[in-house]
């Protein structure tokens, strides 16, 4: 069974994932395919992998952190070096991204779709998304920044993050989430 997918010139191929017996990474958001129990579809001939989730992701979504207008699923990025910058947890991507063209605004897959609120065992409360760190002022200082409390790094102020506001705990979205499943806001 092969269909054309919008993303690729030619038609892919859906596997059962432990069919394809080799170590892949999606084309879509660049993680591996092989800890995936559901289906991959592929193209062979170049290599060219998507997570079954990935392929499925929807054209475009109304995204609550951009009210302003939809976001557009673009298979590549359209900047000069083919590259964007995720406004959500500020690394570079080269396949899949969740954009706002006149805005600039780009979002990985995996980002656009986290979940609102996650439990993780280094804090007993449940963490919620903000789109913007809750940068507390201390005196003397003009910070943009936090330390996250799962991996002590720098927690840019103008990036997402999970938070407990009354216990003042922040953390990376990557840190606190493993695997995020597109899926999300599609209904709309
Ligand atoms: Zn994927
Ligand atoms: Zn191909
Ligand atoms: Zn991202
Ligand atoms: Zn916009
Ligand atoms: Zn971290
Ligand atoms: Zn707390």
């Amino acid at each position: 069974m092969d269909y054309k997918h919008f993303s690729h010139p030619h038609n892919l191929i859906i596997h059962r994932a432990y069919e394809l017996g080799i170590q892949v990474n999606c084309s879509g958001c660049n993680s591996p395919c092989d800890n995936t129990t559901t289906a991959v579809h592929a193209c062979h001939p170049c290599n060219y992998f998507l997570h079954d989730h990935c392929a499925n992701a929807g054209r475009y979504v109304k995204h609550p952190c951009h009210k302003a207008h939809p976001l557009i699923l673009l298979p590549h990025p359209t900047y000069a070096g083919n590259t964007f910058i995720c406004n959500a947890c500020g690394h570079p991507g080269k396949s899949f991204s969740y954009c706002c063209t006149p805005c600039e605004f780009d979002l990985h897959v995996g980002c656009a779709f986290l979940p609102i609120s996650v439990t993780h065992k280094a804090h007993q409360h449940e963490l919620s998304l903000s789109y913007g760190v809750p940068v507390v002022p201390r005196r003397g200082s003009n910070t943009d920044h936090e330390y996250c409390n799962i991996c002590k790094n720098i927690l840019e102020a103008r990036h997402w993050a999970y938070s407990c506001q009354n216990c003042d705990f922040n953390v990376h979205t990557a840190c606190a989430t493993k695997e995020v499943v597109p899926g999300l806001y599609q209904d709309d």
